[in-house]
């Protein structure tokens, strides 16, 4: 086969749901050979497209395909400046069409060319909320008679006023718009639910539940040893990425698993975490550290040191992006559990040959790279738009602005 290199490199938004998604699409000289990747980052996807459009597109342009672990060190340090979650978005839509592409020229799913199958499917976890813990039961049971083993549950999303959760706030006159929480009432809403649930469904489920990071260090550590009777699968970001060192505290003195991860986009994030088993599972999300390159290494890292995966896979990402995981999650020994959302209609239309959910598992197609065909026309039918991300304005009672 003569050298294929990449014609040009495409940037797509498109909000076929409402969320805004990054797709990048990696042409080749071969005519009707192409790859898409996942690039989303929601919030800034216009930042993104402006990194991949303005400089990996000419960075890139005239390489030869093959290269993927070369494109991908030398997209990563061409900026100098790295390990930000823009660029990596950028680098990971460019690596996961790489991947698609290789898929394709070899007639194999990408599962195969990292190693192929440890397992036919991936088991994967749902979201159940609720306004009070009665609703989340009611959640979770619907999830149950689906065929779904795990089920990750929140009240009021991550403890706030969302989804019509009423709150006794305690706050003074002047206090600016906001998505307000009490961290004590969320806390003691949280071991009520999980009460409520074991007591009507015994140990029948594999509960996980998301802090979101949004206790302090010693109440977080509080609510874990709380938990504790619970039997969670995981409980996950209990610490902001800026505070991983109390995780030493955490392994000290409680059994609650932790998962963490979905803000990482720098190794030294990990590495600690990972080096020192302060972690039971490792939550990256793929595109936001750089697309599969980099995390099926992390991958395998985590494996040597009996750390499971359990990649974050919320509804900003495109079904490339969840077929990517799920290549993952199928050829590593160390898979613990997949986040998963669901398709839309209208995104299997756009996303031909999306992954299938069965009985609370996700299979792939056995087509070629990840199996999708993009339909570029119909994606742009869609297009992004500027959001206000509301539950990202979060606040305490007395007014002060803090992490999500
Ligand atoms: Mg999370």
């Amino acid at each position: 086969m003569g050298q294929i290199k990449i014609r040009d490199i495409k940037t797509i938004l498109t909000a076929p749901n409402g969320v805004d998604l990054v797709v990048v699409k990696v042409e080749t000289t071969e005519p009707e050979l192409y790859g898409i990747g996942c690039a989303t980052f929601t919030q800034r996807y216009a930042a993104v497209k402006t990194a991949v459009d303005e400089y990996l597109r000419p960075l890139l342009m005239g390489k030869p395909v093959n290269n993927i672990e070369d494109i991908w060190q030398l997209s990563a340090g061409n900026s100098y400046w790295r390990n930000g979650p823009v660029l990596n978005n950028a680098i990971s839509g460019v690596d996961e069409a790489l991947w698609d592409i290789k898929g394709k020229m070899a007639g194999m799913p990408v599962y195969e060319l990292i190693g192929g199958k440890c397992r036919p499917a991936a088991a994967v976890y749902r979201h159940a909320d609720g306004r009070d813990e009665k609703e989340v039961l009611e959640n979770v049971q619907k999830y149950m008679d689906e065929g779904y083993r795990y089920v990750r549950v929140q009240m009021g999303t991550y403890g706030g006023q969302m989804n019509g959760a009423k709150q006794n706030l305690h706050s003074p006159e002047g206090i600016p718009e906001g998505a307000y929480f009490d961290p004590a009432q969320y806390t003691r809403g949280v071991i009520r639910m999980f009460e409520t649930i074991r007591n009507a469904l015994g140990n029948s489920v594999e509960l996980c539940h998301d802090i979101h990071e949004r206790l302090v260090p010693v109440a977080a550590l509080n609510l874990a040893k709380e938990l504790e009777q619970y039997h969670l699968f995981f409980l996950e970001d209990a610490l902001p990425p800026e505070h991983v060192e109390w995780f030493r505290m955490f392994r000290r003195q409680t059994a609650t698993p932790i998962a963490m991860g979905e803000l990482f986009v720098n190794p030294q994030e990990w590495k600690p975490l990972v080096a020192e088993q302060l972690i039971d599972f490792i939550r990256v999300h793929l595109s936001m550290i750089g697309g599969l390159t980099p995390a099926k290494k992390l991958a395998v890292l985590c494996e040597s040191f009996g750390i499971r995966t359990a990649w974050h896979g919320p509804n900003d990402i495109t079904p490339v992006g969840v077929a990517a995981q799920l290549h993952l999650d199928l050829t590593s020994p160390n898979f613990g559990v997949q986040e998963f959302f669901g398709f839309s209609d209208l995104e299997r239309e756009i996303f031909k040959g999306c992954p299938e959910v069965k009985d609370g598992y996700l299979y792939p197609n056995d087509k070629p790279g990840f199996g999708i065909e993009f339909d570029e026309e119909l994606a742009k039918k869609y297009p992004c738009e500027y959001r206000d991300h509301g539950w990202l304005r979060s606040r305490l009672p007395d007014g002060t602005a803090v992490r999500p």
